[in-house]
C-alpha cells in the first residue's frame, strides 16, 4: 500500500506528468537498458539530431551523483555529448558544421529526484548546418566507442524522401539516406 501511495504521489507531480506526455508524443518505446533512440531530420541545409538514452547506457547510474567521482563522471558525460561533431560524422563533402547542441536530463539537471521506478533518461539535441546540403547522404554514429554500455541504437531518419528506420550497433554504425 505504501508503495502505491508513493507512486500516485509521484504521478501527481507536474514534472512527472509532463515527462509522461512528452514521451508519448514523440515515441512509443520503453526505457530499455543498453538501448537508445536517435531521430534524424534532414531539411534544406539543416540536419537535426535528437538522441534519447537511458542514463545507464551513457553514465552507468540513474540518479543524481553522490560523490566527487560520480560528479566527475557527469561532467565528462556532458563534455562528451557537447562535442557532437565527434559523435556524429556527416558526409565530408557536405561541409556540415554543428551550430547548436543541448543536453538535458531531469535527473542530472536537478529538476527531478530519482524516478519513481528508479530510472532516468537523457536527451541530447544537435543542429548542423551544411554548406553543400545535396551532398549530405549519411552519418557515421560513433556513440558506441564513447559509450561501451550502449548496445543498440534505434534510428529514424526523416528527409525529403520519406522516413526510414534502422537499428545501429557497434558493427553497423552507418546511417544513409
Ligand atoms: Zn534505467
Amino acid at each position: 500500500m505504501r508503495h502505491l501511495a508513493l507512486l500516485l504521489l509521484g504521478l501527481a507531480l507536474p514534472a512527472q506528468a509532463h515527462d509522461h506526455k512528452h514521451e508519448h508524443a514523440h515515441h512509443h518505446h520503453a526505457h530499455v537498458h543498453g538501448q537508445a533512440q536517435l531521430e534524424v531530420a534532414v531539411a534544406d541545409a539543416e540536419l537535426h539530431l535528437r538522441l534519447e538514452s537511458p542514463l545507464e547506457a551513457v553514465l552507468g547510474f540513474e540518479r543524481a551523483p553522490r560523490n566527487d567521482k560520480e560528479r566527475a563522471a557527469v561532467a565528462a558525460l556532458r563534455q562528451t555529448l557537447a562535442a557532437g561533431e565527434r559523435l556524429f560524422v556527416t558526409t565530408a563533402a557536405a561541409g556540415c558544421r554543428m551550430s547548436a547542441a543541448k543536453v538535458e536530463s531531469d535527473l542530472l539537471d536537478g529538476k527531478a529526484g530519482a524516478g519513481q521506478d528508479g530510472h532516468g533518461d537523457l536527451v541530447a539535441e544537435y543542429r548542423f548546418v551544411c554548406a553543400q546540403p545535396t551532398r549530405l547522404t549519411g552519418l557515421e554514429v560513433r556513440l558506441f566507442e564513447a559509450f561501451p554500455k550502449l548496445r543498440r541504437l534505434e534510428a529514424q531518419v526523416a528527409g525529403s524522401r520519406g522516413q526510414t528506420a534502422k537499428r545501429l550497433t557497434a558493427k553497423m554504425r552507418f546511417l544513409s539516406w
